[in-house]
């Protein structure tokens, strides 16, 4: 490939490939984690009573009305909150704030694949830990100099939970970096890490509307952290642009976290689907690391991963398939509904007993 001169100086990067969103209806979408269940019921009402008018004007900047739920409903001061749109936008400004240093950053190999291209984007040097044969982190890997951690828990795309001691001892171990925990799926029947944050000033916890919370398309994530990181954070945010999350937006969220309810119904019925799941899984033929998580990371003992992958989509069943190393014998399974489980099975009794 020839550049011009000008291209020379464009920040290349290879961008993060998200799921499938196919336009077709009538498909069983499972590949990118979304909940089958709408969002809280009161965020009906928030839409059908907004005054349009309101749009006339820029949002608040500090999204008041959606931290002051959030520091309710997590038991922290709002000082020690920040709110971006979705969690993606919330790590992304976490990496820029946080992992200056020349030291290189850590986190797992199979991992979410979005930590290599923002440690790109941002210049960061990073260094990747392997997890071990059942997809686990070994502690010791994050006692290592290092310009920061970050990981999920429980990790994606493995669904592993691991244990709060364990990250604590990371937490406490890494006095002089800060330390992330993304929390994408910790509603799904894991223990969070928030409490630990008022212990440990290098610890920032990230969770995200998009999964336990049935709100992918509204865009709201945020972490929990001692009041000076989220002071930081805030200062880069107001240095790029402060006006990223729009009313509506903020309103809906705040809605949301008020229905303790309907939050611990749903997600109640997605962790019993989830482990009938398992159990079918196994049935079949398929071994998986267990999962605390709203996904399943499977792989069957003969038939191969993208075969099946291919066989599902061609039934207009959309599960999630990597063809990188370590992980290109497994597929990622969305827990939908039960129904949409059902479907699944049913294809999948075809596909391996043809
Ligand atoms: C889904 C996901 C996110 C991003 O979620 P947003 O929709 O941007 O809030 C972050 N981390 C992990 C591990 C995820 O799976």
């Amino acid at each position: 490939m020839s550049f011009n001169k000008w291209e020379e100086n464009v920040r290349k990067v290879i961008p993060y490939t998200p799921g499938e969103q196919p336009k077709e209806r009538n498909i069983i979408k499972l590949n990118t984690n979304e909940n089958p269940y709408p969002p809280a019921p009161s965020v009906r009402k928030v839409i059908d009573d907004f005054d349009i008018s309101a749009m006339r004007l820029y949002p608040d900047t500090d999204s008041e009305i959606l931290v002051n739920a959030l520091a309710e409903r997590y038991n922290v001061r709002p000082y020690n909150i920040f709110v971006g749109v979705g969690s993606d936008d919330v790590i992304s400004m976490a990496f820029m704030t946080f992992f200056n240093s020349d030291k290189p950053i850590l986190f797992p190999d199979v991992t979410y694949s979005f930590y290599d291209v923002w440690a790109d984007v941002h210049r960061i040097p990073y260094r990747i830990c392997p997890l071990d044969d059942d997809f686990r982190i070994n502690p010791k890997d994050y006692k290592t100099e290092n310009g920061g951690i970050i990981f999920p828990n429980p990790n994606a795309p493995t669904g592993v939970l691991e244990s709060v001691d364990m990250i604590e001892d990371i937490v406490k171990s890494n006095p002089d970096s800060v330390v992330m925990i993304d929390e994408a799926y910790i509603d799904f029947g894991g223990k969070s890490c928030v409490s630990l944050t008022e212990k440990y000033e290098n610890l920032l916890v990230i969770q995200t509307f998009s999964k336990s919370r049935s709100m992918a398309g509204m865009r709201i994530g945020f972490a929990i952290g001692n009041e000076k990181l989220i002071k930081y954070m805030n200062d880069v945010k107001f240095s790029v642009n402060s006006y990223t999350m729009n009313t509506v937006t903020q309103i809906c969220g705040a809605e949301t976290v008020k229905d303790e309810k309907y939050f611990s119904e749903t997600t109640g019925r997605i962790i019993s689907t989830r482990e009938r799941t398992k159990e079918r899984l196994k049935k079949l033929g398929f071994v998986f690391p267990d999962s605390m998580s709203n996904f399943i990371f499977a792989s069957h003992k003969e038939k191969n991963a993208g075969y099946i992958f291919e066989e599902l989509k061609k039934r207009k069943i959309f599960v999630r398939y990597w063809n990188k190393p370590r992980i290109n014998n497994y597929m990622r399974i969305t827990i939908g509904n039960d129904e949409e489980m059902d479907e699944l099975f049913k294809a999948l009794e075809e596909i391996l007993h043809e």
